[in-house]
């Protein structure tokens, strides 16, 4: 049985999806979807050697070897262009995340969709979608272990979507007038904060105890590039609590 989080997922895996799954670790992810008929093929990627030996063996042990190909390379390195319509990748920074798509644009070629769940950092994934011509379709966050996880979903937009992508961070006033600029909207989620539901409450609360935290460091130097990063937290934390303050 799937964890919470990766069955979230594998849900939104497309059936007859050729998948790759890049950083896979155990394989869980992809083993998952061929078991289940979701998927015709799969790339299993994996750059770290003990993980890519614990996904080699998952998929022998699984019978699966004929569907699913388990191989050891540099996110999407693994890949060659044409070869999947779906990549996921779970489990990691939103940075990494997008530093991994970013170097690998070439390989995106015939890549409809993507599925991405990233540990800390969604604002950078979300950018690097919205600088490249993906439209995100969906956020879902969960808790799971006392762990909060967002699931996002993009598609590779049409010529005529393209134009209208930023539309989804533009700026706007929640109903008590309260301003949310595009950079937060693209921290926060603009379906999430649409949603607002309980759990992101939740993990935003504890954001701003992080925040506090960082700014109560900075306040310990005098040095002027800190006291200026700690106005600059501080008003950071000001917005996010605006925010959440109004949709509660
Ligand atoms: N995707 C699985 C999940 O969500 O349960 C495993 C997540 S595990 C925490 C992150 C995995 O990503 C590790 O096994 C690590 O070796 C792998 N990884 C990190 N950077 C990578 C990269 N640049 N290319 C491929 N795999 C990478």
């Amino acid at each position: 049985k799937l964890s919470k989080r990766l069955q979230m997922i594998a849900d939104r895996v497309p059936v007859g999806s050729k998948v790759a799954d890049i950083g896979s670790d155990h394989a869980l992810l992809p083993t998952y979807l061929a078991q289940q008929g979701i998927i015709v093929a799969a790339v299993a990627g994996e750059v770290n050697p003990g993980p890519f030996e614990a996904a080699q063996r998952q998929v022998l042990e699984s019978g699966l070897s004929k569907i699913i190909q388990v191989r050891s390379g540099d996110g999407l390195a693994v890949i060659e262009p044409g070869e999947v319509n779906v990549i996921t990748i779970a489990g990691m920074g939103g940075s990494l995340m997008a530093s991994i798509l970013e170097a690998g644009k070439s390989k995106l070629v015939g890549v409809g969709q993507l599925i991405l769940q990233p540990n800390v950092g969604e604002e950078h994934v979300r950018r690097w979608l919205l600088h490249n011509g993906w439209k995100l379709d969906s956020e879902t966050i969960l808790e799971e272990d006392g762990k909060i996880y967002e699931v996002l979903t993009a598609s590779l937009a049409g010529s005529e979507e393209i134009g209208a992508l930023g539309m989804l961070y533009k700026e706007r006033s929640l109903p008590d007038g309260v301003h949310v600029s595009s950079e937060r909207l693209q921290q926060m989620g603009p379906y999430l904060i649409n949603e607002a539901p309980e759990v992101w409450f939740i993990k935003w609360e504890s954001e701003l105890k992080k925040l506090a935290m960082i700014v109560d460091q900075l306040k310990l130097s005098t040095a002027e590039a800190s006291i200026a990063k700690a106005e600059q937290v501080s008003q950071e934390i000001r917005e996010i609590k605006e925010v959440l303050a109004c949709l509660q």
